[in-house]
């Protein structure tokens, strides 16, 4: 079996505890490679060198410019290595390949576009008001950033903080899913090998409570970075605001998709399909709610059920593969353990709602895709997070319902709208409380455009040109250029 070390400060790092924990191939249901399970001692050594890193050294003596075209060089280093990093991705997670392929590629654009906005990092020149002043402003990274991160896309949302934090300046210490930690380590050493200098990106892989735990409350970390579940980030919240650290917490969803009546309906009903069951449903922003007006409710129904009930399950990495296992066994328990607690509270089973043990799904962790109709939104089916490929639809009967019924919610990640009415699509946007929301389309993310949530889906942004900002610190610089000196005892 394949044993991964951690990676710090430029080189493969034993762990302090001497010991290493498996980590699972989901469609085999066994594992496949040991990662070092790190403890304090191994964050505080990471800290340190990222900490060094700051002030001293090759990285702090990079101009913008340059900082800019090594990011280019980590783009052009993730587009080359993509499929490799991909395959480990579907073997640690067990998502499909020709998505992670797709999405590892894609992220190379990640740090080309925060490396292009590496010498763009402007500070001001206030207009001064006292006499004999002048003042300026600059801006400075943060310092040393506190990465975690889930398992359910371990490349891409690393690279949605450590790109912009790069560019900024900053130095990381990354804290991957005991879960997903492989290929987070891949990177690290790819992107030392591609000139990125020691102490910069450090990976200490192990559990939350101890690894996790550790970096929040290390003191010289001075922001946190985190993705993962509200239970964590809440926690996580908590921890740093001991110490005033600055956090940016991505946390759960349970997104409403919204059909009217006068939507394109096969359009609505593949958005509904690719909202829920792409990735196993194991995405923040999966489409969890499909609320659907009366009218057309059973007709919706029916063509989701049909298409919902095509889909080939098996090996993630085989191309005609659509859906895929759940990632891990506690996790499978637990949405085996939603789909009892929907049926005890009087939902519908109308597709799925069992363990898949078809052929083709080997020893894996499979979940029938699964469909509950007649829905209401007080349900725990309808309020909780699942993280997995179990849809809840619920009824409405006009607009107003519509917005009460997907504001009707503790979380506000990401929203879905249906409808051929442009007015309409104007309202949901500005109603319905959500940090994205689609319009005819659903799961659309880039680079370009902000991603994050309100209420308990979490705080801050990432990606877009505001994300780089949240890795900087405002500094005022105060000249005197001539003012008189005055009664040194009166404040002026
Ligand atoms: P999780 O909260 O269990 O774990 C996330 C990370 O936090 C892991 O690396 C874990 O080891 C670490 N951790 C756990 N306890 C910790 C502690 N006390 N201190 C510091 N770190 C700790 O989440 P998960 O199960 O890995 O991921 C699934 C969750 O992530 C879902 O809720 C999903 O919605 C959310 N998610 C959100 C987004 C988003 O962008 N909003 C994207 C993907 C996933």
């Amino acid at each position: 079996m394949q044993r991964y070390d951690m990676f710090i400060d430029g080189e493969s790092h034993p762990p302090s505890t001497d010991n290493w924990f498996p980590t699972d191939n989901p469609y085999l249901g066994a594992p496949w490679a040991e990662i070092a399970r790190g403890g304090p001692r191994d964050v505080d050594t990471a800290v340190r060198a990222a900490h060094r890193a700051l002030g001293t050294g090759p990285w702090a003596e990079l101009t913008a410019s340059a900082r800019g075209a090594l990011l280019h060089r980590l783009g052009d280093t993730v587009a080359a290595h993509a499929r490799p990093l991909a395959e480990t991705e579907v073997r640690d997670n067990g998502k499909l390949f020709t998505e992670m392929h797709g999405q590892v590629s894609y992220l190379a654009q990640w740090f080309h576009y925060y490396g292009g906005l590496a010498d763009k990092i402007e500070g001001t020149v206030p207009p001064m008001d006292k006499k004999g002043y002048f003042a300026y402003t600059r801006k400075e990274p943060v310092g040393v950033v506190a990465v975690i991160t889930p398992w359910n896309s371990p490349l891409l949302l690393l690279a949605w903080k450590i790109a912009p934090a790069l560019a900024a300046g900053c130095t990381v210490v990354v804290k991957p899913s005991e879960f997903t930690s492989a290929s987070t380590l891949e990177l690290a050493r790819l992107f030392h090998e591609a000139g990125l200098p020691p102490g910069v990106f450090n990976v200490v892989t192990g559990f939350g409570q101890d690894v996790g735990a550790a970096l929040v409350e290390h003191p010289l970390v001075r922001k946190v970075s985190f993705t993962g579940s509200d239970t964590t980030g809440r926690r996580i919240n908590q921890a740093a605001a001991r110490d005033f650290k600055h956090v940016s917490l991505e946390l759960g969803g349970k997104s409403p998709n919204v059909v009217f009546a006068d939507a394109d309906l096969e359009a609505a009903v593949n958005g509904a399909v690719s909202g829920i069951f792409a990735a196993t449903g194991q995405t923040c922003i999966a489409g969890s709610r499909l609320l659907v007006q009366d009218s057309v409710h059973d007709e919706v129904v029916d063509r989701l059920l049909e298409l919902a009930g095509t889909a080939r399950m098996g090996d993630p990495m085989d191309e005609d593969t659509q859906v895929g296992p759940i990632t891990t066994p506690a996790q499978y328990a637990k949405v085996l353990d939603y789909i009892r607690i929907a049926r005890e509270e009087g939902a519908e089973l109308a597709l799925g709602g069992k363990a898949a043990t078809r052929p083709e799904c080997g020893d894996g962790w499979f979940v029938e895709p699964t469909v509950f109709t007649g829905v209401s939104n007080s349900m725990r089916i309808a309020q909780e997070e699942v993280f997995g490929p179990v849809l809840a639809v619920i009824p409405f009967r006009d607009e107003e319902e519509a917005i009460a019924l997907a504001n009707d919610s503790r979380y506000g990640l990401g929203a879905g709208v249906w409808t051929r009415d442009i007015g309409r699509a104007f309202r949901m946007a500005e109603r319905v409380h959500s940090g994205t929301l689609w319009v005819n389309t659903y799961r659309a993310v880039s680079y370009l455009a902000p991603f994050g949530g309100v209420k308990d889906s979490g705080i801050g942004r990432e990606n877009g040109i505001g994300a780089i900002t949240s890795y900087l610190e405002d500094k005022s610089v105060w000249i005197n250029t001539g003012a008189p000196t005055g009664d040194p005892f009166v404040l002026r």
